[in-house]
């Protein structure tokens, strides 16, 4: 019988998690002040984070020591499996050997609750009472929520109001793991009346609802403001993804040959890649990364490197990155977790030194692989992770053009269980492709800031 299901021991639970940082090939430039310009100081990020995950954030140590209490959590759904897709090979019919990670099995559904929870627990630990986020479809809201609740910490969540009143399900979630869910534009901060103000009928964004959560945050003593990828504790988190990964690979004897997800902030692709990414850059080893993103909002592949606002609105710290501009308003595709104008900056620099590979694609061919792979494998996975289905399906048919024997590792980085409506437009035939917005973003790119 050939194994196709892998599972670690809940000993295995990685104790560590791994910085990029300590290996990279140059420091990361650093964040500016939105104001001043100049660079910023932990003191100017302690309004909004606990000290210990910014500490973390300009960390350049190696390792950094995951709480045990952290992992007594983790246990609850990690390891999480990595599964051989032996059927969709044979319906690909191909030489590769295709390996996924799945992070679906979580209580929200997703790899989010990697740095949900460890960021309720820095919180609770430093005497926050309760923190604020946005979200726009709902993924990290529920995932926050969920971990708040463990550590006895409110839970307010500024959820864009298009998404409020059509994803009402993880709204549902939220309240049910305790927290409280506003629509955003809302009437609760001067943001949100702002711009009430001028459009009463705002159906939000992420960008505003951004502006409330912080400025919540800001406002509060007992408030902290926590958000779900792009910052580089984020990006931490999630390596116990990878770490994993390598470990049950290493068990059955394989490394891979390229290694893909999606990118949206870039949390849960570098959660996969960077443990692999560590040898590419320490021992040369020549493992691809594709980093795969949606055409409609292509950052990487379209994008400028340069210093830009995480939000909408400018009140965030510039960082560098690739951008299509903080203006840049992407289309209504489905995978909402993806429409993001920005890519964190640690993802950014290694695409501009060569060692990950963008690539974009449409959401119909998206969702095509989306269908075979529930239909082969039987997960049907959210529209999010099906970019890197498609690419991973790209890959075997190249190998299988080739020849070539390939191991190809993508992260499944969550179920779509919650998207049914998406897969219902798509096998419908009413899902369109948005064509790359060239005049939207360079409309966009005129209002980077000037910096230096
Ligand atoms: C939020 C989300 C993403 C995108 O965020 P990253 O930080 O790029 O990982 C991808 N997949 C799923 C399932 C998500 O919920």
């Amino acid at each position: 019988m050939l194994e196709s299901r892998f599972m670690l021991s809940q000993r295995d639970i990685p104790t560590n998690w791994y910085n990029i940082a300590a290996d990279l090939p140059a420091p990361l430039a650093p964040p500016l002040h939105p104001g001043t310009g100049q660079p910023i100081g932990p003191a100017d990020l302690a309004p909004l984070f606990p000290m210990e995950l910014i500490l973390q954030e300009v960390s350049t140590e190696r390792y950094i020591s995951i709480p045990e209490e952290v992992r007594e959590i983790y246990k609850l759904w990690r390891p999480t499996p990595l599964l051989r897709a032996v059927r969709l090979e044979k319906a690909l019919d191909t030489p590769a050997k295709i390996y996924y990670k799945y992070e679906g099995v979580s209580p929200a559904g997703s790899h989010k609750p990697n740095t949900a929870v460890p960021q309720a627990y820095y919180n609770a630990k430093e005497g926050v009472k309760r923190i604020s986020t946005e979200t726009g479809a709902g993924q990290w809201g529920s995932s926050l929520a969920f971990a708040c609740q463990l550590f006895g910490l409110e839970c307010l969540v500024y959820m864009v109001k298009v998404s409020y009143y059509q994803k009402p399900y993880r709204r549902s979630m939220m309240h049910t793991w305790g927290a409280r869910v506003v629509a955003s534009p809302s009437t609760e901060t001067n943001a949100g009346r702002g711009i009430l103000a001028e459009h009463p009928d705002s159906p939000g964004s992420l960008g505003i609802a951004i502006s409330e959560a912080v400025e919540v945050a800001a406002s509060d003593p007992d408030t902290r403001y926590s958000l779900g990828s792009v910052l580089n504790h984020v990006l931490l988190h999630q390596t116990v993804i990878g770490q994993e990964a390598k470990q049950a690979l290493a068990a059955i004897g394989d490394y891979p040959d390229v290694v893909i997800g999606c990118v949206g902030g870039g949390s849960s692709f570098a959660g996969l890649a960077f443990p692999f990414l560590q040898d590419r850059l320490t021992q040369g080893r020549p493992t691809r990364f594709l980093a795969v993103e949606p055409a409609a909002c292509p950052s990487l592949t379209k994008g400028k490197y340069a210093y830009d606002y995480g939000d909408a609105v400018g009140m965030t710290p510039m960082v560098k990155m690739f951008t299509l501009g903080h203006t840049f308003m992407p289309a209504g595709i489905h995978a909402g977790g993806l429409r993001y104008h920005g890519m964190a900056p640690l993802i950014s620099a290694l695409v501009e030194t060569g060692d990950i590979t963008p690539v974009a694609y449409h959401q119909n061919p998206v969702f095509a692989a989306a269908v075979q792979f529930a239909r082969t494998e039987g997960i049907i996975p959210a529209p999010e992770s099906s970019h890197a289905i498609v690419a991973a399906i790209d890959e075997a048919l190249d190998a299988k053009a080739k020849g070539e024997e390939r191991v190809i590792v993508f992260n499944l980085s969550g179920h779509g269980f919650f998207d049914m409506a998406a897969y219902d437009q798509y096998l419908a035939g009413d899902l369109v492709d948005y064509e790359y917005p060239a005049d939207a973003v360079t409309e966009a790119l005129q209002h980077l800031p000037a910096v230096g």
